[in-house]
């Protein structure tokens, strides 16, 4: 077996987010109150389609002006859709510490491209991993195979020498179905202790 490479989801792995901020925001510019964007903004096919990459930015801007009679432009919009994330120290140290000690990491998330602009400007440790696959650049979201499938083609490897870290359990289940050594992440003490169970890291 190879030194594994590192796989790590994104949202509530690594940094944090809060659909409910965007929703007070873009409601205070809106004709709709906040509770009728809630779920537009979080879980609404609209968004599906914008981290499929099924539609761009402007279309997924165009939908949301339309749902919620939003009064603004889309780089208001944008700062205010994008601006819910905040980061988890305790993992960003954890993954800095994989990566002092040689191995690879890679960042796999379902997202879309106004977020990745935001975090990429705002979260200096997010330049610091080997890889990036996104829903919206694969065109598949977990768990689907597809991206499941650009992870290994990017990385060059399969199976135990990935070991993956993810909060959500059916993307976990689909990573354990490809024989990924799939870690469920629910604190940073048990994914740390998991980590060196599996001999990684110290
Ligand atoms: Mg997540």
């Amino acid at each position: 077996m190879n030194t594994p490479v590192i796989v790590f989801d994104l949202g509530k792995v690594l940094v944090d987010f809060d659909y409910s901020i965007a929703a007070r925001r873009v409601a205070a510019r809106s004709t709709q109150p906040p509770e009728n964007l809630d779920a537009f903004l979080s879980s609404s096919r609209a968004l599906v389609d914008f981290e499929t990459g099924a539609i761009t930015r402007q279309e997924f801007f165009d939908q949301v002006r339309n749902a919620a009679g939003f009064q603004g432009d889309l780089r208001e919009f944008g700062d205010m859709f994008a601006d819910i994330f905040t980061e988890m120290p305790p993992m960003i140290a954890l993954q800095a510490g994989l990566r002092r000690d040689g191995y690879k990491t890679y960042i796999f998330s379902n997202t879309n491209d106004l977020a990745i602009e935001h975090i990429r400007q705002n979260f200096p440790f997010f330049q610091n991993f080997d890889g990036y696959i996104f829903s919206y650049e694969v065109k598949a979201m977990k768990p689907e195979a597809p991206i499941y499938e650009a992870l290994e083609r990017m990385t060059g490897r399969r199976g135990a020498d990935l070991v993956y870290l993810d909060d959500r359990a059916e993307n976990i289940a689909a990573g354990a179905a490809r024989d990924w050594r799939a870690i469920m992440h629910e604190t940073p003490e048990r994914t740390h202790a998991a980590l060196r169970l599996a001999g990684i890291g110290k």
